[in-house]
């Protein structure tokens, strides 16, 4: 089933000119619980690896082996993010374990889907893996959205606009943050989706701002951003990956996209 996000309820661009240059589009994968087979793009379901490729451990906890996030083929996704030349698959796999500087330690992997061949099947998941930290199997329905800058939108122009966020939040019941700026839940693209200050990595080899690539959410949104439910989603009980990330936050993945081999960073909610 496709999901359909609706559009912001009231026009952003007209209340608030200044944003207008924070548009972007992001990809929203709508993760829902279900039984994706390695062909298909997923969030915590079997990835097309092949066989003659080790599957990857943890470099904190050699042994241990990551488990299988996020899987995105090309032909799948409205065409957003860039794929390097010759690949056509994204795999994204994490420790689960715990770890001092964080939750979880992911790792970044493109591909061609047809040189895969024979494919490995995954290793169990670690028994002793986090709580949240393993997501539940899930297909995904990619949609096309755009939204606004909300942590990114600098202090000075925050403060120019705050007067008019909460009016228009009085008038309309909408808050700039929660309902009108960044799309909540797992997405490709658009803005990180952070739930504090923004720390935008800088890559670690040519030290340019990097691009953020992939958010991974603990949560698709709900209640609270009630402005963001799909119309498909209306008064259901959503079955999604179930991550619990932090404080109910999430992983925010950036790539530096002029780079040989594309170096990857994360950051997530402390
Ligand atoms: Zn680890
Ligand atoms: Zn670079």
């Amino acid at each position: 089933m496709t999901r359909r996000t609706p559009p912001r309820p009231v026009n952003v661009e007209e209340l608030f000119p200044e944003l207008a240059s924070y548009r972007r589009e992001t990809v929203r994968l709508h993760p829902r619980s279900g039984e994706p087979t390695c062909r298909d793009s997923s969030v915590g379901g079997p990835l097309l690896w092949p066989r003659r490729e080790p599957w990857p451990e943890c470099p904190e906890h050699p042994g241990s082996p990551m488990v299988a996030v996020v899987q995105i083929h090309r032909s799948d996704v409205p065409d957003l993010v860039p794929f390097p030349d010759g690949c056509d698959l994204l795999q994204v796999l994490w420790c689960p374990l715990h770890h001092a500087h964080g939750w979880v330690v992911p790792q970044v992997r493109w591909r061609s889907a047809a040189a895969v061949g024979e494919v490995r099947q995954a290793p169990p998941a670690p028994a002793d893996a986090g709580y949240g930290q393993v997501p539940r199997p899930c297909v995904v329905h990619p949609e096309l959205v755009h939204e606004y800058a909300s942590w990114d939108v600098p202090y000075e122009l925050w403060d120019a606009l705050d007067d008019r966020f909460e009016r228009v939040e009085q008038e309309t019941g909408w808050d700039y943050q929660r309902h009108l700026s960044t799309a909540p839940g797992t997405k490709l693209g658009g803005y990180p989706g952070w739930c504090q200050d923004p720390e935008w990595p800088h890559c670690p080899d040519c030290g340019t701002p990097m691009e953020h690539l992939l958010t991974v959410a603990s949560r698709e949104g709900g209640d609270s951003r009630r402005a963001w439910t799909p119309v498909e989603d209306r008064g259901v009980r959503l079955e999604g990956p179930d991550l619990v990330l932090g404080d109910l936050g999430g992983v925010y993945l950036f790539e530096c996209r002029t780079c040989p081999g594309r170096p990857s960073v994360h950051r997530f909610d402390a």
